[in-house]
């Protein structure tokens, strides 16, 4: 990386900042893409991505984010392998310090971060986490094979978990907390049907036992309903409880929602600093689809171009 100041940086490397990227770089405002601690973003976590149009055999997520950073590519964006440790929207240009490359200015910046997968925030889950426990059945799925492993969880993305780690588990136990899974009905339907899928209903882990030497043994239910308590046997546990949208270094800087997505307004990317754009899943809380964060990432490379061009800059 040569240059020092860009007119348009994004910060993420999911399908939201490379379609973002994508475009400005067609619109000739060779962006600058920081990558971020998951360069592609969660796509890269996932295997086979059926519902991204234009695939109709489905795509592996690790491949549909190649693609796509090639296309970006093709017509100009720079992209570094970094992370931004911090960002100073306070006056134009924008500064964003980065953890190997120092610091780089922008006219525009397109905040494409993301989100990161929730915990529930028991004290097993710090001293275990790597040990057992996982956010990641594609990553550390093999690592259980003929075990039997428990999901946390009941929405898409808890289903996909527990439907691929039969893979490899010789049992998968979904404990959600309520009686009626969030699930779409067709990733419902494929979990209902396998034979090494079990349910636990009403119940929410309140404790995972086992040490990082012998790795984990088993973890504690309680039924939400009579508080009553017990133990699962289980070697692996998967969290698949939601995301958190990653927006530290932004906090005291732009408009947040209660749960710190950034706020944009109504009909557009814009956020409440001029100049700054915000798609994909680190604003949306609702869709949090790939091709819903590559629609955004389009608008707001669009946006910064109109910007950019109503100010001069
Ligand atoms: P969701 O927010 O949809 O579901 C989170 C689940 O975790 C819910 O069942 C929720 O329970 C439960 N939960 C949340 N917090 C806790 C807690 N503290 N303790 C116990 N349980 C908890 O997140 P997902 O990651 O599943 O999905 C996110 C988005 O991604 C969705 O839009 C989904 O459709 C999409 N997706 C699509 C896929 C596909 O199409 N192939 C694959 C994966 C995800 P409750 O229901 O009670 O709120």
């Amino acid at each position: 990386m040569e240059r020092r100041h860009y007119r348009v940086l994004i910060l993420g490397s999911g399908p939201a900042g490379l379609t973002a990227a994508l475009y400005a770089s067609r619109a000739e405002l060779a962006p600058l893409v920081i990558d971020g601690m998951q360069p592609g973003g969660q796509l890269t976590i996932t295997t086979d991505v059926e519902n991204y149009p234009g695939f109709p055999e489905g795509i592996l997520g690790p491949e549909l984010m190649t693609k796509m950073r090639a296309q970006a590519e093709r017509f100009g964006t720079v992209t570094i392998f970094d992370t931004a440790t911090a960002v100073d929207l306070s006056q134009r240009p924008f500064r964003v310090t980065t953890a190997e490359h120092g610091v780089v200015s922008c006219d525009a910046l397109i905040v494409a971060t993301g989100a990161t997968a929730s915990l529930l925030g028991i004290l097993a889950e710090k001293e275990l986490m790597g040990y057992g426990i996982s956010a990641c059945a594609t990553c550390d799925g093999f690592f259980f094979k003929d075990r039997e492993v428990v999901v946390v969880g009941g929405g898409d993305t808890a289903m996909e978990e527990a439907t691929f780690l039969t893979r490899f588990a010789t049992k998968v136990t979904v404990v959600h907390r309520r009686g009626e899974l969030r699930a779409s009905r067709i990733m419902q339907e494929r979990a209902r049907v396998n034979p090494k899928i079990a349910f636990e209903w009403h119940s929410v882990v309140v404790d995972i036992q086992g040490t990082r030497e012998k790795g984990i043994t088993g973890v504690v239910l309680e039924d939400v309903r009579t508080k009553q308590r017990r133990v699962l046997a289980a070697q692996g546990v998967f969290m698949a409880i939601g995301h958190k949208p990653n927006t530290e270094l932004l906090a005291g800087q732009l408009e947040l929602d209660g749960l710190g997505y950034i706020v944009t307004r109504p009909d557009s990317p814009r956020t409440s600093v001029e100049g700054v754009f915000a798609c994909g899943d680190v604003q949306d809380r609702v869709f949090r689809q790939a091709v819903t964060a590559a629609g955004s990432g389009c608008m707001a490379a669009i946006e910064a171009e109109r910007w950019l061009a109503e100010h001069g800059a």
